[in-house]
């Protein structure tokens, strides 16, 4: 008779904010997704090239104290 198996429990899961936002393409107007990790900071900025067609865009990132995340692509 074997006993029960002990339920293994999980380490406390830590799951990072992420979340997803969308900006428009400031060179072709796509509406482009993008995984925003709150967690990394209230304002961030990075350059990414649409994946649509292919120009850098600056990406800005703003976190505000509700988590409410606002994304918004500016031309290099
Ligand atoms: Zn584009």
């Amino acid at each position: 008779m074997a006993g029960l198996p002990r339920r293994r429990r999980k380490p406390p899961d830590r799951r990072r904010l992420r979340e997803h936002a969308t900006y428009s393409c400031d060179w072709c107007h796509e509406q482009i997704v993008v995984p925003v990790d709150a967690s990394a900071g209230a304002e961030q900025e990075y350059v990414e090239d649409c994946p649509v067609c292919c120009r850098p865009n600056v990406i800005r990132v703003q976190v505000d104290d509700e988590g409410a995340v606002r994304v918004w692509a500016e031309q290099e």
